[in-house]
């Protein structure tokens, strides 16, 4: 099962980036390519029905299976990055974190009104950062098809913050 394969290969770190936070750190699911493979089909899977024309992934560990995940479901993929990585004109949105605030932008023809654009990253935790990606969908007249993550901290309870948007959250492997 996907699940528990994710979740024996997944690395906790205890105390990254800073006391207190166990981080999940999937760079050992990139070492296996049988296991990329399974992925990439499996967050296509849970995906079936749900209408979609572009993914958006965030910055930086929504590029890793994004891209891959965008041509399985043979649509485009648009990077959402942090602010003033993207060469050309963008719109922008910022949100909180624990301690300040953070940027995230998207080119300004990434999007067209009226596109479905599901939202990819590697990990929802408190929702914070998918909240702004979505806000950037909208400023760009798209509309939100969904949410797929390969990790999902459940007990931080950030689909409630998502469910504004959509209700069509997935993730693969949840704690
Ligand atoms: P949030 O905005 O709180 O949902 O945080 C999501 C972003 O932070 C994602 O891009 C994750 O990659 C990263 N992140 C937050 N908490 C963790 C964690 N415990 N382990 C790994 N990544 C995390």
């Amino acid at each position: 099962m996907i699940e528990s394969k994710i979740k024996l290969t997944v690395r906790d770190v205890h105390d990254f980036p800073k006391p207190g936070i166990v981080f999940k750190d999937i760079t050992p699911i990139l070492k296996d390519p049988a296991l990329c493979v399974q992925i990439t089909k499996a967050l296509a899977e849970q995906l079936i029905g749900v209408d979609i024309d572009v993914v958006a992934g965030i910055e930086s560990r929504g590029f890793l299976f994004g891209p891959q995940l965008a041509e399985l479901l043979n649509v485009p993929f648009v990077p959402i990055r942090k602010a003033g990585k993207l060469p050309y004109k963008t719109v922008k949105q910022s949100y909180d974190l624990e301690y300040g605030s953070a940027t995230i932008e998207v080119h300004e023809d990434a999007l067209s009104p009226g596109q479905r654009v599901l939202i990819h990253d590697d990990l929802l935790a408190t929702g914070g950062t998918v909240v702004a990606a979505s806000e950037l969908v909208m400023q760009l007249g798209a509309k939100v098809a969904g949410y797929s993550f390969i990790i999902g901290l459940d007990f931080l309870n950030g689909r409630l913050r998502l469910a504004p948007y959509s209700n069509k959250i997935f993730s693969l492997a949840s704690y």
